[in-house]
């Protein structure tokens, strides 16, 4: 089927990769792993599995239950709460959250960012967070608990006199961090359903295309976990994309991914129909981009410079040895 695809289609696809590498450099693309498997024909449940838990505390013999009133609400987010019911409330960490992070790999970035965002978030379940706002979220946490720390950067060059700014002289604060998206291209479409609907052209069978979310991710991955990964598999090349790019839609009545993916690349499957299917879903997906404005080390020069990209590290995240701002630096 691959031999069939129009160099268009090829195009739409290689965007969807840039996608999912993007989210990779996030890493956010790992299986949850208590996600159970979807069952058979049951409808897509909009509300995630799992429930905003209350912090456990071990004080000895008694395991007490702590709730921190510290709640702040975003009002900044990428999604400008377009997608929620509610607002999406956040507190700092707490020192076991920061345990959880230290240990955090490939395999249970997910999972154990479930686990914290439970506990620190409220007014929206974790699985149920746009996509789009994930990383943001998580990079107000770590501000939130470690006011007095900056952000490390690599260095970079002024746009203007350029300068090669060092390392130590291109840390940054939470203010410098900004968050592009392409929602408002798209909220227009989003905004009367919460999902997009289109026909595809040979069998007339309606799309549904929700907005990406975390519980959407989830189950590509439990998928690829389940097919490929458990059974030291490879996934062919571009089925990882693949999946995760149909993962937030519905397919006429049948809302079981696992069904939509074996169908869509069966011999039952018009192609014409799937090259539209990949151009349709590329087209509604949300997409961000973290950019970090700095101003020019040279006091004489002061340019801003923008520089896209500052993928997540569990070992910058938890800032144990560097960073602490001093009593000079800027605010
Ligand atoms: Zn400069």
């Amino acid at each position: 089927m691959e031999n069939q695809l129009s160099p268009e289609a090829m195009d739409v696809i290689k965007k969807a990769r840039a996608v999912e590498a993007k989210l990779k450099s996030l890493g956010a693309t790992q299986a949850i792993e208590e996600m159970p498997n979807p069952s058979n024909q049951s409808p897509l449940p909009t509300e995630p599995q799992v429930k905003p838990q209350q912090v456990k505390v071990n004080t000895g013999n008694l395991e007490e239950v702590k709730e921190y009133d510290t709640f702040v609400e975003l009002t900044n987010l990428p999604s400008k709460g377009k997608f929620y019911s509610e607002p999406l409330k956040v507190q700092p960490m707490k020192v076991p959250d920061l345990i959880l992070i230290q240990g955090i790999d490939d395999d249970n970035m997910t999972s154990r960012f479930t686990d914290i965002f439970a506990r620190r978030i409220r007014g929206v379940s974790p699985l149920d967070i746009v996509l789009i706002d994930e990383y943001y979220i998580s990079l107000w946490m770590r501000n939130a608990t470690f006011p007095t720390y900056f952000f490390p950067h690599e260095g970079y060059t002024c746009n203007k006199c350029n300068f090669e700014v060092p390392s130590n002289m291109a840390e940054f604060g939470f203010n410098q961090i900004e968050v592009k998206t392409n929602l408002d291209t798209l909220i227009d479409a989003f905004e009367e359903k919460g999902f997009v609907e289109e026909e595809l052209p040979i069998s007339k069978q309606i799309i549904k295309i929700h907005p990406r979310r975390r519980i959407h991710l989830a189950r590509a991955e439990q998928i690829l976990k389940d097919n490929y990964y458990s059974k030291n598999i490879e996934p062919p090349e571009g089925t990882s994309e693949l999946l995760h790019l149909i993962s937030p839609i519905e397919f006429g009545p049948v809302s079981d991914l696992r069904k939509i993916f074996t169908y869509i690349q069966s011999d039952d499957f018009d192609p014409i129909d799937y090259v539209e299917l990949i151009k349709i879903c590329a087209k509604y997906i949300l997409t961000e981009e973290v950019v970090v404005n700095f101003n020019c080390a040279d006091p004489n020069c002061k340019e801003v410079t923008s520089i896209s990209g500052y993928p997540f590290r569990h070992e910058i995240y938890v800032p144990i040895n560097e960073n602490k701002r001093s009593e000079t630096s800027k605010d």
